[in-house]
């Protein structure tokens, strides 16, 4: 083949993933989004109490807020009891969403498609958990969704014609499919392209994953995408015949696409800066009164708002960027001169109740109002929003031209953050407003600290993390390791939880990559082994029955002597014999396998067991099989993952492969542990294969120290 078409396809090829990867982020967002709508009634005082008839008249009263999207939203309590906004109270137990498991690792939770009795059509819910003090699950705030909204939204995001969008749960069942008739099933029919797409749609190593079908008639090159957290599988099928106008152009140059991603929201936003920019480098607007509106001008608006923040470092503030839907289209229709009216009415409007609240207001260019008002509490600030918006939208619709405003919101809240400029905040509201679509019915969104917020949410972990681990907010789960011959319980892995006061419940993978890259992680596994050497020095001291457990060691300690002589002087200091110890070791970059063989060694030489960790996520890794002298291999989830087909079942040729596999470590004298074992079908063919031990949800998910005992008691000789 040619270099240059070569290089054509590539870059077509990337174009396309980037398009996919986008649009799934796009969904995630909007899933997002919902569960900020859903946030907004989230009142843990509320449900602290634990007064179900209260916590029912209050998700009641809220629903003429709450978005037409919501089929249903319910607040179950630990008895697995649901109250309803409608009014109903029902029993829940079995469902899916109301497992406690769901929620241990994650502080909101997308189900897969479901059958209710409630709903003609499947639903799935999503679901936020309430903690107690203890970290314990005390009730879950749900809302229902029928799965027609998911084909709302991708009809919403278009793509140019010809493009097929695919949607489907981790089950398999279909949110979107071109040919609606597929919603809600699992799809295989007889065609070996589909039963392709199908296995490759379940199975998980199909991030960016290309890969050619004939999809009516016509061959696409159909690429995938996995929707964060919920974990649901998108496909686009690009038509092949995109890629053939390529090589008859010969010109890569040419090859346009849509990017729809959030990174384009965030050029949209810096578009609106500049532009703003420019007009006062210009001196086109008035430095201290809006002429228009005799609202304060943008600029005076930042001077006082700064100062205001500044003035008050313990208060909470709401942010609000205001503007009208389609305004340059008034403009147009209208002309300027009534745009100009509407604009002043709107700033009445917007000005009398801000100064019901002594707020702020300004207005920037063309339709842009800001407003900062001083609040307490962050909920009881969005009923009062809901409220005032529901008045608001009363007194528009007696105006002559129909207009409908939209906003964005953010909370500026110091104990996350201090020194925030006023406009940080307004980029952050703008940004939430650019996220709302014209066909989305709730005209407000909130500015969500997970999505653009990244790099604070940094600065804060670093800021905080010292101090978060004097003051104990990281604790320790226990995940249970099974033996498959009898099914009883032979050890457990120390997986660390940041419970932090701010934000919540931080899982590893929000914080472990930062302390990698700034070296906290030695320390917080130093802790980690201290909270774990107490554990089970407690049990032995009081005669009471624990396991071996696993402790990880991270990629940092690349110092043999220093990692043994730290490791060593802590573990002295409890009465444990090492054998209750194993740590899981993870092929490294920096470190080559020498050192690897060294830590290895001395591990051994003071009696702990070794592990090698993600056994099989690698490229060198069945080097390392014969390499370094390990006790224990742990196969990669994904390893496992990666061998299932549509049905769940596991695929003939990797089932050989792996029995190989097991063989080997077994020739080897090496133990073999799979994670991530999820379902029965991977647990029987395990055990068929003769793997011999699993970790995975299939029987339990980590769990806290006392559930841990608790499991370990049930299961145990
Ligand atoms: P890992 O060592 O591979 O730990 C296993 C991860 O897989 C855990 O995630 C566990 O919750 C998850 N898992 C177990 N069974 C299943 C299953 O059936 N399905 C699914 N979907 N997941 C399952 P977790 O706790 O979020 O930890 C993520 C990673 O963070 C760990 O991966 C480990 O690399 C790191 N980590 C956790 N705790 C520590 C620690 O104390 N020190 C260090 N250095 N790293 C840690
Ligand atoms: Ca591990
Ligand atoms: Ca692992």
């Amino acid at each position: 083949m040619n270099k240059a078409l070569y290089s054509a396809e590539k870059k077509y090829f990337e174009c396309c993933s980037e398009t996919v990867e986008g649009y799934s982020e796009a969904l995630y967002f909007y899933l997002e989004n919902y569960h900020t709508a859903l946030k907004s009634i989230y009142d843990p005082l509320l449900f602290s109490t634990g007064d179900t008839a209260r916590i029912q008249d209050w998700l009641i009263k809220n629903k003429p807020y709450m978005p037409e999207d919501f089929a249903a939203y319910f607040y179950v309590d630990e008895k697995k009891t649901g109250y309803f906004s409608n009014g109903n109270i029902v029993g829940l137990e079995g469902r899916n969403y109301v497992d406690k498991s769901n929620y241990i690792d994650s502080d909101f939770f997308v189900s897969n498609i479901m059958y209710s009795k409630l709903s003609s059509s499947p639903v799935f819910v999503i679901g936020i958990p309430y903690f107690d003090d203890n970290h314990s699950l005390k009730g879950i705030l749900c809302a229902v969704f029928k799965i027609e909204v998911m084909q709302k939204i991708t009809d919403a995001i278009t793509l140019s014609e010809k493009k097929y969008v695919y949607l489907q749960d981790r089950t398999g069942r279909f949110l979107v499919h071109p040919d609606k008739s597929y919603l809600g099933e699992v799809f295989i029919p007889d065609d070996e392209h589909y039963k392709a797409i199908s296995s490759e749609f379940i199975s998980s190593q199909i991030q960016g994953k290309i890969e050619t079908v004939n999809e009516n008639d016509e061959v696409v090159n159909l690429i995938y995408n996995r929707v964060k957290l919920c974990e649901w599988i998108l496909a686009i099928a690009f038509p092949k015949v995109e890629l053939e106008q390529i090589y008859r152009q010969q010109n890569s140059t040419k090859v346009t696409i849509i990017l729809i991603s959030v990174l384009s929201l965030g050029i949209f936003v810096f578009l609106e800066m500049s532009l703003l920019n420019y007009f006062y480098k210009n001196q086109l607007v008035n430095a201290v009164y809006d002429p228009l509106t005799n609202l304060y001008s943008r600029q005076f608006f930042e001077k006082i708002a700064d100062r205001h923040l500044k003035k008050n470092p313990r208060v909470k503030f709401m942010l609000i960027e205001a503007d009208i839907r389609g305004f340059k289209f008034i403009n147009q229709n209208y002309g300027e001169e009534n745009a100009d009216k509407m604009i002043f009415y709107l700033s009445t409007l917007l000005n009398k109740a801000v100064q019901s609240y002594k707020g702020l207001i300004c207005r920037g260019y063309a339709d842009h109002f800001y407003i900062m008002l001083e609040v307490h509490n962050v909920y009881k600030a969005m009923s009062m929003f809901k409220k005032k918006l529901e008045q608001l939208n009363d007194l528009i619709k007696a105006y002559e031209i129909p207009f409908f405003p939209k906003f964005g919101i953010t909370f500026f809240r110091p104990e996350q953050k201090r020194n925030v400029s006023v406009k940080e905040l307004i980029g952050q509201a703008s940004f939430a407003k650019s996220t709302i679509k014209d066909n989305m019915i709730l005209p407000y969104a909130i500015y969500n600290s997970r999505l653009l917020d990244k790099v604070n949410e940094e600065h804060y972990i670093e800021a905080t993390m010292e101090k978060a681990l004097e003051n104990g907010e990281f604790f320790v789960m226990y995940q249970p390791k099974i033996l498959l011959a009898d099914d009883k319980i032979v050890g457990g892995e120390a997986l660390v939880r940041w419970k932090t006061n701010d934000i919540g419940l931080l899982t590893p993978d929000k914080f472990i990559p930062l302390f990698e890259k700034n070296g906290f992680i030695t320390k917080l596994d130093f802790y980690v082994y201290e909270q774990v050497f107490k554990f089970i020095s407690r049990q032995l001291k009081e005669n009471q029955p624990i396991v071996p457990i696993s402790v990880n060691m991270s990629r940092n300690h690349n110092k043999p002597d220093k990692f043994m002589h730290d490791f060593m002087e802590l573990f002295n200091k409890y009465n444990i014999p090492p054998e209750y110890i194993q740590v899981e070791i993870i092929e490294r970059s920096v470190m080559d396998s020498k050192t690897l063989c060294e830590i290895t060694d001395r591990l051994h030489e003071k009696g702990f067991s070794v592990a090698m960790d993600d056994f099989g996520s690698g490229e060198s890794s069945l080097n390392m099989l014969t390499k370094v002298p390990v006790d224990v291999l742990k196969f990669d989830r994904y390893f496992l993952l990666s061998t299932m087909n549509e049905k769940g079942a596991v695929d003939e040729k990797s089932a050989r492969f792996m029995s190989s596999l097991i063989e080997l470590s077994r020739n080897l004298e090496k133990q073999t542990v799979f994670e991530g074992v999820e379902t029965e079908e991977q647990r029987d063919f395990l055990k068929k294969i003769r793997c011999d031990q699993v970790q995975g949800y299939f029987y339990s998910k980590p769990l806290l120290e006392n559930e841990f005992l608790e499991f370990i008691e049930k299961h145990s000789n």
